[in-house]
């Protein structure tokens, strides 16, 4: 009987993880840009600090974490809640005002598997902490503006805000009573949450609550001074970087703990999938974490999945599989030398790839161009009675020479600009 993984988690096969690896090195690369520092966390936490930040009554706590029952400990969701609990438990305010961090790895949430909606996910995550100003807001969606661009994607920004505690409670009585008049009307998880989360509501799929909900109250005429002045001031920033985005009132966010910006990028090429990317503003977070008071925070995190279907789908020019040297030895005599000679050249930081089955050297220099060498060496008998093997470069024109068979001899005849 063959055990296969569970549903919803997913092998990444060497030939796909190419592309995972490009779109992790497009990202550090655009992070190290915008002085983003690494912070690694843990998947397993106490269910409490989901519970707590995420909010009871949402999706995620609900019905969709991992929960150990007799541990009271659950795999991490979500990025956000973890990297506040650990800027909260490194004192990493003390060391630093304002903190940028970014995380990278896999999350857990039990739903229906999908396209690109797996139970087993990857995020990057990105938080800001320690500042409320609305230009941070636009720099880190510019940042994501930038890396999705830069990975080639098409994409839209929609973006609301969600006001603040002093100005939320209004919109929300205003729009309960807007869905308590077509409470018959809705599915069956709105009713529900039309009492313990009504925003929810607004961001439902069922198409029949939709037709509801067109003509709900807007949030954005519901927000306070403060938080009109500071969504006006993040519309301006991205205007003045040149960042397009779509206003969108209906965009709530399943998660308790944002305020004022959020933000979605959204694509059009992944069904009902449509969030490549998503965050928003958690100014009472580190607070409800046990933290300092007033210590503001905004954040989003991409899910790396949907963006790897994207580059499929875009049939992005991939990477491919390469290596710098593949050495033929023909016969017992011949790979001996090649075995010794690869682990040399390894040492010297070549990458080598060699063949330990004996094959003939019409299929080793089949092998050869499957790895993608640049560099093949090959040494059978002749090659070791003249003490100089052959090497062919595999690029261009398939020149050949011959060279002495030692490591030193093979590093000098190979160009520079291979030593990784
Ligand atoms: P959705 O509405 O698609 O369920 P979400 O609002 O639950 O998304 P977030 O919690 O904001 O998603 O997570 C940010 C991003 O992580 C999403 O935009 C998406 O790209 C990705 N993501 C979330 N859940 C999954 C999942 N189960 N499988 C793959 N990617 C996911
Ligand atoms: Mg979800």
């Amino acid at each position: 009987m063959k055990i296969k993984a569970l549903k919803g988690f997913k092998d990444i096969v060497p030939g796909e993880v190419l592309l995972w690896q490009y779109l992790e090195r497009v990202a550090r690369d655009v992070f190290d840009r915008f002085h983003f520092r690494e912070i690694r966390l843990p998947i397993l936490e106490e269910t409490e600090l989901f519970a707590r930040s995420i909010g009871e009554a949402t999706d995620i706590v609900e019905k969709e974490m991992y929960t150990f029952v007799d541990k009271q400990v659950t795999m991490r969701p979500e990025a956000t809640a973890s990297m506040v609990r650990a800027y909260i438990e490194h004192g990493l305010y003390v060391e630093k005002p304002v903190q940028r961090l970014f995380t990278i790895g896999p999350m857990f949430r039990h739903e229906r598997p999908q396209k690109g909606r797996l139970r087993q996910f990857h995020q990057m995550d990105v938080e800001v902490l320690g500042s409320e100003n609305p230009r941070v807001d636009v720099e880190l969606i510019a940042m994501g503006a930038m890396l999705l661009d830069e990975l080639g994607m098409q994409v839209s920004l929609e973006l609301n805000s969600l006001g603040c505690p002093a100005c939320r409670p209004g919109y929300r009585a205003e729009l309960i009573s807007y869905i308590d008049k077509r409470h018959d009307l809705l599915c069956s998880d709105c009713k529900r949450r039309s009492t313990t989360n009504p925003l929810r509501v607004l961001d439902c799929k069922v198409p029949s609550c939709r037709e509801q909900i067109v003509d709900a109250p807007s949030i954005l005429e519901y927000l306070c001074d403060q938080c009109k002045d500071h969504f006006g001031k993040v519309q301006a920033g991205l205007e003045q970087l040149g960042v397009p985005y779509r206003l969108n009132k209906f965009m709530v966010r399943g998660l308790d703990y944002y305020c004022r910006t959020t933000f979605e990028f959204i694509t059009a090429d992944l069904g009902s999938q449509a969030a490549v990317a998503a965050g928003g503003r958690y100014d009472g977070l580190v607070e409800i974490l046990g933290g300092p008071k007033n210590s503001p925070g905004i954040g989003f995190a991409i899910g790396m999945e949907r963006l790897v279907l994207l580059l499929q789908q875009q049939q992005a020019v991939i990477p491919e599989d390469e290596v710098d040297l593949y050495i033929a030895g023909i016969g017992e005599q011949g790979s001996r030398k090649g075995f010794e000679l690869a682990n040399a050249m390894r040492a010297r930081k070549f990458s080598v790839a060699m063949d330990h089955e004996g094959r003939s050297l019409k299929s080793q220099m089949k092998q050869a161009n499957k790895a993608g060498a640049r560099f093949v060496f090959i040494i059978g008998d002749a090659e070791l009675e003249s003490g100089k093997g052959i090497l062919r470069n595999m690029l261009g024109n398939e020149e050949q020479q011959e060279v002495l068979l030692s490591a030193a001899a093979l590093a000098d005849a190979l160009p520079e600009s291979l030593v990784s």
